[in-house]
């Protein structure tokens, strides 16, 4: 019997994810300006449209640290809940290739999936705010990095506490990690 799936909350324990990161059939990995390889779309994309869910293996915060994992691939969805990929996948997962911008094009609808904040041309590569997601000082992290994202408000230095900014808030607002947003409801 089918029946319809209506609003998921976030927190369900025994949420299902994806073994790998669904990626829009849009999207390829094209060198980037802003750092290495990037995500870029073929077609344009619309607001609203859904750009990636992430999946990979569901882990502890002890596995995701153990070296055992593609530390770009490691994401975190809930108190010592990540996902990844072990070392020994060496399939393509085109997540591990998305940037950060401090304008980005992308942001959080729950804790494993993107959607277009705005329109994305052709051509336009793919970017999501760390501010939005990064409040561990842990070894995948970007944390007290240097920024290059172009942006005209970009902010120079990229932390783990980037979500604390009134203007990263204001910017976001509604779209933060679900970990973060729980911070913020209770005035962190
Ligand atoms: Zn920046």
């Amino acid at each position: 019997m089918l029946s319809q799936v209506t609003e998921i909350p976030q927190y369900k324990m025994n949420k299902q994810y994806l073994s790998r990161t669904w990626a829009n059939p849009k999207l390829k990995a094209e060198k980037s300006k802003i750092h290495g390889d990037g995500v870029f779309t073929n077609e344009r994309i619309l607001e609203g449209e859904k750009v990636m869910e992430f999946g990979g293996e569901l882990i502890s915060r002890e596995q995701a640290l153990s070296g055992k994992y593609r530390s770009r691939s490691i994401w975190i969805v809930g108190a010592d809940r990540y996902l990844a990929l072990p070392k020994s996948d060496n399939q393509e997962s085109l997540d591990e290739n998305l940037n950060h911008s401090c304008d980005a094009n992308t942001r959080l609808i729950d804790e494993v999936t993107i959607v277009a904040k705005r329109d994305i041309e052709a051509g336009g590569e793919i970017t999501l705010d760390q501010g939005t997601w990064n409040f561990e000082d842990i070894a995948y992290t970007d944390n007290k990095e240097p920024c290059s994202c172009g942006a005209k408000d970009c902010r120079k230095i990229l932390t783990e506490n980037d979500w604390k900014i009134s203007s990263v808030r204001e910017k976001y607002k509604g779209h933060f990690h679900p970990m973060i947003q729980k911070m913020i409801d209770v005035g962190a």
